[in-house]
C-alpha cells in the first residue's frame, strides 16, 4: 500500500506524544527529528522537508500548543494542517470553460499512464459530471497509441477523434476542437505524444499544440512510483508549458509517497487527480486533507 512505511513511522512517533499529559519543547524537537527522517526516507524533496519541519516546530512551540490541555493532540493537529497545506490545501478542481468545449491537454512521459488516464478522465467526466467528452489521438509517433485510445474509447463507449498518423498533431487538435463544437461536446481531451525522456522536439510540439488549442487545462500525468524523478519531470514540463495540474498515477502501488508530498511545493502546480488502479473507474479527485489524515492514521 502507498505511504505504508511513512505512515507507520509517523504514527509511532505521534503515539508517543499523544498519550503525554505534558509535552516539552524537547519532546517536540525529538518528534520532529523523527518526522524529518521519515519524510526523507519517503523520498520527499529535502528542501520541502526542511521547510515543513521548521514550520511545524515554529507553530507547535511558538504558540499556546504546549500549554493546552491536550498538547500531544495539538502538535499532531499542527502536523496534519501543515501536511494538508503542503499538498495544496483545498481540493483543486478541473477547469471548465465558460463556453464549451473545455480543452484539456494531457501530457507526460511514456509509461506514466497518460493514455489510460485520458480514458479514465473521460469516464469520470461523463459518469460523475454528466459531461460529453471527446478523446483525441494526437500521439502519431507510436501507432499503437492511436489504437490504444480507440480501444479505450470503444470500451467506454466514448467517441475518439483520430486522423491516423500522417497528419500533424496540431492539425488533429484543431480539427478535433472544430468537431467538438459542431457536436456540442463539453470536453476535448488531447492525448499527446509521450517520449521516454524529455526532449526539445517533444516540448516544441507540445508548445505548438498549446498555442493552437489554447487549453483550459494542461495536465501532466506522472508515475508516483518514480518518486523524486516525478517531481523533476513535473518541474521541467512546468517550466516549458505552465501546467495547470498534475495527475499522479499508480498510487495504488507501494509508492513511498515522496512525489505526492513534494509536487505542489516544488512546482507550484496542484495535484488534481490520482490514479488508483488500471481499471477505467480508478481515478479520484485529489483531496489533500484526506491524504494527510490517511498518512497520519
Ligand atoms: P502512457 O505511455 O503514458 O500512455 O501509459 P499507459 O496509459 O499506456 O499506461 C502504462 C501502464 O500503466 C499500463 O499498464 C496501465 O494500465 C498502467 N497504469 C496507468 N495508471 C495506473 C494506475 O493508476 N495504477 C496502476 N496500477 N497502473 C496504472
Amino acid at each position: 500500500m502507498a505511504f505504508e512505511s511513512l505512515a507507520s513511522r509517523l504514527q509511532s512517533t505521534f503515539d508517543k506524544l499523544r498519550g503525554k499529559g505534558k509535552v516539552t519543547e524537547e519532546d517536540v524537537t525529538k518528534a520532529m527529528r523523527e518526522v524529518r527522517l521519515a519524510l526523507l526516507e519517503a523520498d520527499v524533496n529535502f528542501k520541502v522537508v526542511k521547510e515543513f519541519v521548521n514550520r511545524v516546530k515554529e507553530r507547535a512551540i511558538g504558540q499556546d500548543v504546549l500549554k493546552s490541555l491536550t498538547p500531544g493532540q495539538q502538535v499532531i493537529k499542527v502536523v496534519n494542517d501543515e501536511l494538508t497545506e503542503l499538498m495544496g490545501g483545498g481540493q483543486s478542481k478541473l477547469a471548465a470553460a465558460t463556453r464549451p468545449p473545455t480543452i484539456v491537454m494531457m501530457v507526460g512521459l511514456q509509461g506514466a499512464g497518460k493514455t489510460t488516464t485520458t480514458g479514465k478522465l473521460a469516464n469520470y467526466l461523463r459518469g460523475k459530471q454528466n459531461r460529453k467528452p471527446l478523446l483525441v489521438a494526437c500521439d502519431i509517433y507510436r501507432p499503437a497509441a492511436i489504437k490504444q485510445l480507440e480501444v479505450v474509447g470503444k470500451q467506454l463507449n466514448i467517441p475518439v477523434f483520430s486522423m491516423g498518423d500522417k497528419v500533424s498533431p496540431v492539425e488533429i487538435a484543431k480539427a478535433a476542437i472544430a468537431h467538438a463544437k459542431e457536436e456540442h461536446l463539453d470536453y476535448v481531451l488531447l492525448d499527446t505524444a509521450g517520449r521516454l525522456h524529455i526532449d526539445e522536439t517533444l516540448m516544441g510540439e507540445l508548445q505548438e499544440i498549446k498555442e493552437i488549442a489554447k487549453p483550459n487545462e494542461i495536465l501532466l500525468v506522472v508515475d508516483a512510483m518514480t518518486g523524486q524523478d516525478a517531481v523533476n519531470v513535473a518541474e521541467s514540463f512546468n517550466n516549458q508549458l505552465e501546467l495547470t495540474g498534475v495527475v499522479l498515477t499508480k498510487l495504488d502501488g507501494d509508492t513511498k509517497g515522496g512525489a505526492a508530498l513534494s509536487v505542489k511545493s516544488v512546482t507550484g502546480t496542484p495535484i488534481k487527480f490520482v490514479g488508483m488502479g488500471e481499471k477505467m473507474d480508478a481515478l479520484e479527485p485529489f483531496h489533500p486533507d484526506r491524504m494527510a489524515s490517511r498518512i497520519l492514521g
